[in-house]
């Protein structure tokens, strides 16, 4: 049998290599970044209130929204508490820190823990890239959010409703075609809550 070694020991400080949710926004093309807009009355009085586009009132209204999601690298400093190894695991060696917990609390694995800082930053960058480009939704919210950024708000408006248009009359099309096709209630059914769901997103 062949013994494994473990990289760290008890006492080692070590830097763990992970990534996060991180919400970002493209740079505003109404109020160029200001969040503010400013109006003057006809009597002359003048008034600040809140970009429309950057105010959170358009959160409900994703297509119109500048912000997206993306995975942001994160690094921790670590103090290895206790270490585990088990052979039929695919990660066969494991730490528990003092900072997160001995016992019970966050199993760290040694392919995300480095000795130095520096080390986990690049690890953790290259994998918050990665994980953001093959995230399926997150590209797509990204395309979409991007597709729409550079509209001013009026023109955004129009092009949010002509895309939400177009994605219904497709969406529509495909369920008349594979109605049409479905022989059972089941596949009715089925067909239908699949319609409901493309519709809602
Ligand atoms: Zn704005």
């Amino acid at each position: 049998m062949s013994e494994i070694q473990t990289r760290f020991r008890i006492g080692d400080v070590v830097f763990k290599a992970a990534t996060v949710q991180d919400s970002k926004q493209h740079p505003c093309p109404d109020c160029l970044g200001s969040r503010k807009w400013t109006a003057t009355s006809p009597a002359g009085g003048e008034y600040t209130f809140e970009c429309p586009r950057c105010s959170t009132r358009f959160q409900s209204h994703d297509a119109l929204c500048l912000t997206y999601i993306v995975r942001s690298p994160s690094v921790a400093k670590l103090t290895i508490g206790s270490i585990r190894v088990d052979t039929a695991d695919n990660n066969p060696v494991s730490y528990m820190c003092r900072e997160t917990g001995i016992g019970s609390g966050t199993i760290h694995y040694e392919h995300d823990l480095f000795a130095t800082e520096e080390e986990a930053t690049a690890a953790a960058n290259l994998r918050a890239a990665k994980e953001t480009a093959e995230i399926d939704w997150i590209s797509k919210l990204y395309d979409k959010t991007l597709s729409l950024s550079d509209y001013q708000l009026e023109n955004a408006v129009t092009a949010a409703t002509r895309k939400a248009r177009i994605d219904f009359e497709v969406a529509a099309d495909n369920l008349i075609n594979d109605l049409d096709e479905s022989e059972t209630r089941g596949d009715v059914r089925a067909r239908v809550d699949e319609f409901k769901k493309a519709i809602a997103a």
